[in-house]
């Protein structure tokens, strides 16, 4: 049975260091590249050398990673498949482990050359430095504390995806409640929203425990490594260079004075269409109109279709790498049984190609998704030509860029969806989304800041702590008579248990793609130009000349906000609410 949608794909350039034929799936085959690796650096005795060194490790790194690609998404594409979930789990358990140290080892040696000093520093500093990094924070000590750290990770994960409740005689998981959410009947809302709520309250001491155990084991981590706190640590760990905690902080305060009126006007008009006093919990997803929903299209073709004539609109480039991808069938975009939820985008690094996943059903989300995804992929195109393997990957607060930009660009013509009034509405949908998320980006990164500067506070200090962020950015919202509930909100934020630190990366990548999207208002093919060259660039350069390429600022205060609430606010003006 055939596993994969895509058939025989080359690698992008033919193999110079690795056999042409070998089982990916065979440490015995593996480990004997990684030895030629070790072997050959003792001899390497000019930059050139050096450099081809860095290409063969390159192509053993891409050529390990798509094989992980390859069994991740034939597992996903078919989960009642069990040869594939074996298949899957064997790279995961048996090779992972192995690659890992040797990973890192090469890693060790490159930091250790007395050659690397004479790379040129344009071509190498970003890769220089991010290898650097990695070895230098690494601490044998640590090993068993992130281990740790993992498996309390998990535990979070399987307490939060083990709940249930009882729904109309129903057992039902969180995740397939949220849709009542959206359900024109207030009181159905309410009973919704309340049983979930109170089913993760219920839970609320497990989540502080294993929350308390792993701020301890995270400020060890920090200890051991020589910081004083773990935000400081985690800002390393994460790689950034280019910001600072102050940074973030003057990110919190333009989102309170720029972003919150925006938000604080749309929850008063939702409140007028709604009809009703105050805005609960329970009536932010609904549609203010009580309108039933969007339906962009019946079959999947038909969304592939539509978004391919949307880039054909956009630009000569984009277009043709969509086409491309279909021709090579790199799409898997259909809701089907057996499919894992969700959608990705996934890169095969050694034929240099983006697959796209998702599980299509006729919905505006899933207009949302293909032109977010596609906005990966195009981005993964762009860097084919790109041989150093971590070049191909920028940091995440720029990828979300490519793949955010798009689905703002993308709106523009998504009359190949809708008529113009429709289109208007999921034009003001999606705007509204954009500005609504910022306050719960900055609540949650605010509060992590304050978890990791507060050592050994108490759980009482930790929830006067969020509620009082949630007071500042929680915008207009009843909660009278879930005080708990909101006290408690945080539980359900994964990052902050298992990605210490990880999400306002969303957040400035948003304000990468709100510039770009305002500069392609001024000039579409000015801004769309700026936009691939951007993307060209893959990994190889700091994060603030990505974005500067991209025709933006890597600026996240006032300065730049400002203007950004302001253009949403005129579209938003524009846009008929009925
Ligand atoms: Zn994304």
């Amino acid at each position: 049975m055939e596993l994969l949608p895509f058939g025989v794909l080359p690698p992008y350039r033919p193999r110079k260091f690795l056999p042409q034929q070998f089982d990916l799936g065979d440490w015995k085959q593996i480990a004997p590249l990684f030895d030629q690796l070790e072997t050959c650096y003792q001899e390497l005795k000019s930059q050139a050398e050096l450099e081809r060194w860095l290409l063969d490790w390159s192509e053993l790194s891409a050529a390990l990673d798509e094989e992980s690609s390859r069994r991740y998404i034939a597992m996903t594409c078919h989960t009642d498949n069990a040869e594939a979930e074996q298949a899957y789990l064997h790279f995961v358990e048996k090779i992972d482990p192995e690659l890992k140290p040797r990973q890192f080892k090469l890693s060790q040696l490159y930091v250790a050359h007395p050659l690397r000093e004479k790379l040129p520093k344009e071509r190498y500093e970003v890769f220089d430095r991010d290898t650097k990094l990695h070895v230098e924070l690494f601490r044998p000590e640590s090993v068993a504390l992130e281990t740790e750290e993992a498996k309390l990770s998990q535990q979070y994960q399987k307490l939060s995806g083990s709940l249930t409740v009882q729904f109309r005689g129903e057992e039902k998981t969180l995740v397939q409640m949220a849709r009542y959410l959206e359900e024109t009947d207030r009181s159905l809302r309410q009973e919704a929203w309340e049983l979930v709520a109170k089913r993760r309250l219920q839970e609320a001491e497990k989540f502080e425990d294993i929350f308390d155990k792993l701020v301890q084991l995270r400020e060890q981590i920090a200890k051991n490594a020589g910081f004083s706190n773990y935000r400081d640590y985690a800002f390393r760990k994460l790689g950034r260079f280019d910001y600072t905690p102050e940074d973030c902080i003057r990110f919190h305060e333009a989102v309170e004075k720029e972003i919150l009126p925006v938000v604080r006007e749309l929850q008063a008009k939702r409140r007028s269409q709604l009809g009703v006093d105050t805005l609960r919990p329970w009536d932010s997803a609904v549609d203010p109109l009580n309108r039933p929903p969007l339906r962009p299209f019946g079959k999947v073709e038909q969304m592939t279709d539509r978004a391919q004539k949307i880039f054909d609109n956009l630009d000569r480039d984009l277009a043709e790498g969509f086409r491309r991808m279909q021709d090579l069938r790199l799409l898997d975009l259909a809701n089907r049984k057996g499919k894992a939820p969700g959608g990705y985008q996934s890169t095969l690094a050694e034929a240099r190609v983006p697959f796209i996943f998702m599980n299509a059903v006729g919905l505006q989300r899933d207009v949302e998704t293909i032109l977010h995804e596609a906005g990966h992929a195009f981005h993964a195109l762009a860097t084919r030509e790109e041989d150093l393997y971590p070049y191909r990957g920028a940091p995440i607060e720029f990828c979300e860029v490519a793949s955010m930009s798009m689905e703002l660009l993308g709106n523009k013509y998504l009359e190949e969806f809708y008529s113009t009034p429709d289109a208007n509405r999921a034009r003001r949908t999606h705007l509204e989304g954009v500005m609504n998320i910022f306050p719960w980006i900055a609540t949650v990164d605010a509060f992590q800041h304050w978890i990791y500067t507060h050592p050994g506070h108490t759980r009482e200090q930790r929830k006067a702590a969020w509620l009082e962020l949630m007071d500042c950015f929680g915008g207009d919202v009843d909660w009278r008579g879930y005080e708990e509930i909101r006290a408690n909100l945080w539980h359900r934020q994964l990052h902050i248990f298992i990605h210490a630190f990880y999400y306002i990366e969303y957040g400035i990548a948003q304000l990468g793609a709100l510039q770009v999207w305002a500069n392609s208002k001024r000039d579409q093919t000015a801004a769309l130009n700026d936009y691939k060259r951007a993307l060209k660039l893959g990994g190889s350069r700091p994060l603030p000349e990505l974005f500067q390429s991209a025709g933006c600022q890597f600026e996240f205060s006032r300065k730049t906000i400002e203007p950004l609430a302001k253009t949403v606010r005129e579209e938003l003006a524009k846009l008929p609410s009925s």
